[in-house]
């Protein structure tokens, strides 16, 4: 008999997982992390349309980060357990660039890691929720189709944590959560550039680069309003006025992140600052926009039927022939 390569790979539900840690410490540290993960996955089922309910969270013992997968046609999502070392680091990080007094409290301590956590899973749940392996297979794999896949998950997960920080703080003004969600995921995706060294601006075969990702999230979350339908072509004056704050927010992270790297040098380079400006032409994110606006639309018809109805050929046929298809 083959060995089988996926035996070492034991998936757990969090309850089993937490279980499963001897450590106490660790044991407890793990616990706090995930302890608003369910109550996101609940809120994201409660105000997004999920026809065949959410998909199952499990947890992968032992994995590493990379091994964070969808399992679309058994609706799971498998996190790594490596995603809970990683989301430590990026509240180290945090904590050395920003100091304890400028991370956002909204989600007590720890606010980093549990953001982390959060973001990773709402991430994989919306490629699932939105269909995306269905559209994948309707498009073929091009990189500026899983580009565009990834950029409408990243859209949907921003959007949904702020949501989320809303929903638990009612009372704070939206300037001031939209602030605080891209802080909290700014710490949570920048720690991804630098262990991307070999990826060029334009990304990978598969995904953005993360200096596009995070300035995408700054843009979505502008857009958001209190009136439901997002303000996608910047027309009202406070969409403006988010948008520059939120990107004045994301200059002061990066100067404060990168001169923690080294206190010693005056100025660092700054990975995010040169795709900035070298994007203002949308050199390296026009395709990817450009192919987003073209199947966004299926994206929509798709994700408000249940899997059942939509995965098959005649149908994707059928769905497909209400849009005027793209190549
Ligand atoms: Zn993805």
């Amino acid at each position: 008999m083959l060995p089988d390569p996926e035996s070492h790979l034991q998936r757990l539900t969090i309850e089993d997982f937490l279980k499963s840690i001897s450590e106490n410490r660790k044991q407890n540290l793990y616990k706090a992390i995930l302890f608003p993960l369910m109550p996101f996955m609940e809120r994201i089922k409660a105000t997004w349309i999920a026809p065949d309910g959410m998909p199952n969270i499990l947890i992968v013992k032992n994995a590493a980060i990379g091994e964070t997968e969808l399992r679309d046609l058994i609706q799971t999502v498998c996190l790594a357990e490596g995603l809970l070392a990683r989301s430590l680091e990026a509240q180290d990080l945090a904590l050395k660039s920003l100091g304890t007094s400028k991370i956002p409290k909204t989600l007590g301590y720890f606010s980093v890691a549990k953001s982390y956590i959060m973001w990773s899973c709402a991430h994989e749940v919306f490629h699932y929720l939105r269909r995306h392996a269905l559209v994948e297979k309707h498009f073929g794999s091009t990189p500026e189709t899983k580009h565009a896949l990834e950029y409408d998950a990243d859209l949907c997960a921003a959007a949904a944590f702020y949501r989320y920080l809303q929903h638990f703080s009612a009372k704070k003004s939206s300037i001031h959560l939209k602030k605080a969600t891209l802080q909290l995921l700014y710490c949570s995706l920048r720690i991804n550039i630098d262990r991307e060294v070999h990826m060029n601006f334009s990304g990978s075969n598969t995904h953005p680069h993360t200096a596009a990702r995070i300035l995408d999230i700054a843009g979505k979350l502008a857009m958001l309003n209190d009136f439901g339908i997002a303000d996608t072509n910047f027309e009202a004056e406070s969409t403006r006025n988010d948008y520059e704050k939120l990107a004045s927010l994301i200059a002061n992270l990066e100067l404060a992140y990168i001169k923690s790297l080294d206190k010693s040098k005056e100025f660092q380079s700054s990975e995010l600052f040169s795709f900035a400006q070298k994007n203002v032409e949308l050199e390296y994110t026009l395709d990817r926009h450009k192919r987003w606006d073209e199947i966004q639309p299926l994206i929509d018809q798709f994700s408000i039927f249940s899997r059942r109805q939509i995965d098959n050929e005649a149908s994707i046929a059928f769905i497909g022939e209400n849009f005027s298809l793209p190549r």
